[in-house]
């Protein structure tokens, strides 16, 4: 018996297939890559923008005919616009079997023992200990949930207030993913470092004593973390980057907008300057740290003048990525009550940043040439740096190693690299 997962949106949602994943294959299903094959299709879904969210529509309307063609067959729809629209899913899609929202992923598995118990008594299943899948990196979800209230942001709506996974718990998954032959582990959550930020479960349970009991767990190469909260990057945080050696130089800060004017309607509790302050401490305390973030262009009420402003953001931190998003009124939040630009300006608007930023990235990512990275190779041969650029190295090499590589040269979004012998001696720089 297979399953098939289709994920939208964001890391979020993947680690979200993952643990679903883990659900199904501890009932005895195994993943497929071809839905023909299976007999439950999985859709996580989406609602941060429209388009996303019409995507999975038009997919799960798609799959009426491949349960016709196989009327036992389970279709499943999960994630935030199963929790934002789960009414009229069940209204338009009747052959949908089961509807689970972003909510409802903690107990995940109940609910699939309840859809499986439905079954004919012949399709009875072995329970079996869940597969490893090979990866050595994985992400651990620590903490569901989001207690602010960005206007243009739908996720608290669907996924409600912090909740934090206790420490051990976390632990014991970390080191179950070590098991599995996982070295490269990113902690996660939707404002992941504003975990137990008041401190009140005792002492070392905040973020930054999280990711040293990460780091310390024997096996674990690698500690990562996404998306942190601006407003969360204490000087704790940043000096447990700095000093617990897994902890990779690498940071994924969402920034939204170079505008105060626009941060504050977006209500995102920090200004220009202060986001500017945390780079400056990043530098400083890892020098050649590498940075990425996610731009919203085209909010409403944004001047060419506010634009400009994160045009110039983008120029002076020089982020080595930059994602870059045209606005999207989402119903229910307060930005949608206020009037958009017209979708020329905004389009107009997407193209321009997103030139630069590939501009600065392509030139951050130069720099790399001719340096000695640290590559930890997955399936495939390929691989990724502390700094979290794929790699591909010449003649591939053996994957779940850490091996040293000379980035030979680069492309849009990949370095290429070939095999060193360290001991020859070359110049290494963060990437
Ligand atoms: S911090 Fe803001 S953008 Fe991020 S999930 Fe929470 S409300 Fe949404």
């Amino acid at each position: 018996m297979k399953y098939f997962v289709r994920t939208y949106g964001c890391q979020m949602n993947v680690a979200d297939s993952d643990e679903m994943s883990r659900h199904l294959r501890a009932r005895g299903f195994s993943a497929t890559d071809d839905p023909d094959d299976a007999s439950i299709f999985l859709v996580n879904t989406c609602t941060v923008r429209q388009h996303a969210e019409d995507r999975a529509f038009s997919e799960i309307g798609r799959l009426r005919r491949w349960k016709a063609a196989r009327p036992d067959r389970k279709v499943v729809v999960t994630g935030c616009a199963a929790e934002r629209t789960r009414d009229f899913l069940e209204r338009r899609f009747p052959h949908v079997d089961l509807v689970a929202g972003a909510r409802s992923i903690e107990s995940f598995g109940a609910i699939v023992d309840g859809l499986l118990a439905k079954r004919p008594a012949d399709e009875s299943l072995d329970y079996a200990a869940g597969a490893p899948d090979g990866r050595v990196a994985s992400f651990v979800t620590i903490m569901r949930g989001c207690n602010y209230s960005c206007t243009y942001c739908i996720v608290p709506h669907v996924r409600g207030r912090e909740r934090y996974r206790p420490m051990d718990e976390i632990l014991a998954e970390v080191r179950e993913r070590v098991e599995e032959g996982v070295r490269d582990v990113t902690l996660l959550g939707q404002t992941v470092n504003s975990y137990h930020r008041d401190g009140r479960a005792g002492r070392n349970t905040d973020f930054a004593g999280l990711l040293a009991s990460v780091g310390a767990v024997d096996g674990v190469e690698r500690v990562r973390f996404i998306s942190p909260h601006p407003f969360y990057m204490t000087d704790g945080v940043i000096d447990a980057m700095a000093t617990v050696p897994e902890v990779c130089e690498c940071l994924h800060l969402p920034v939204q907008s170079g505008s105060d004017a626009v941060l504050h309607a977006m209500r995102r509790n920090y200004t220009r300057d202060g986001y500017l302050e945390i780079v400056g401490k990043l530098r400083q305390a890892m020098p050649g740290i590498v940075l990425s973030t996610d731009v919203i262009v085209g909010f409403p009420g944004e001047t060419e003048d506010d634009f400009r402003q994160t045009l110039s953001l983008l120029k002076a931190v020089g982020f080595d990525w930059c994602f870059v998003f045209k606005y999207s009124p989402r119903q229910g939040t307060p930005a949608a009550e206020r009037s958009s630009w017209p979708e020329r300006l905004v389009e107009e608007r997407h193209a321009a940043c997103l030139d630069l930023a590939e501009r600065i990235g392509l030139e951050r990512r130069r720099r790399l040439v001719g340096t000695i990275q640290d590559v930890l190779v997955e399936e495939g041969g390929a691989g990724r740096t502390r700094g979290n650029y794929k790699v591909r190295v010449a003649g591939g090499a053996p994957a779940g190693r850490t091996v040293p590589v000379r980035v030979t040269n680069t492309d849009r979004a990949t370095l290429e690299a070939e095999p060193v012998d360290v001991t020859a001696g070359a110049l290494s720089a963060a990437g």
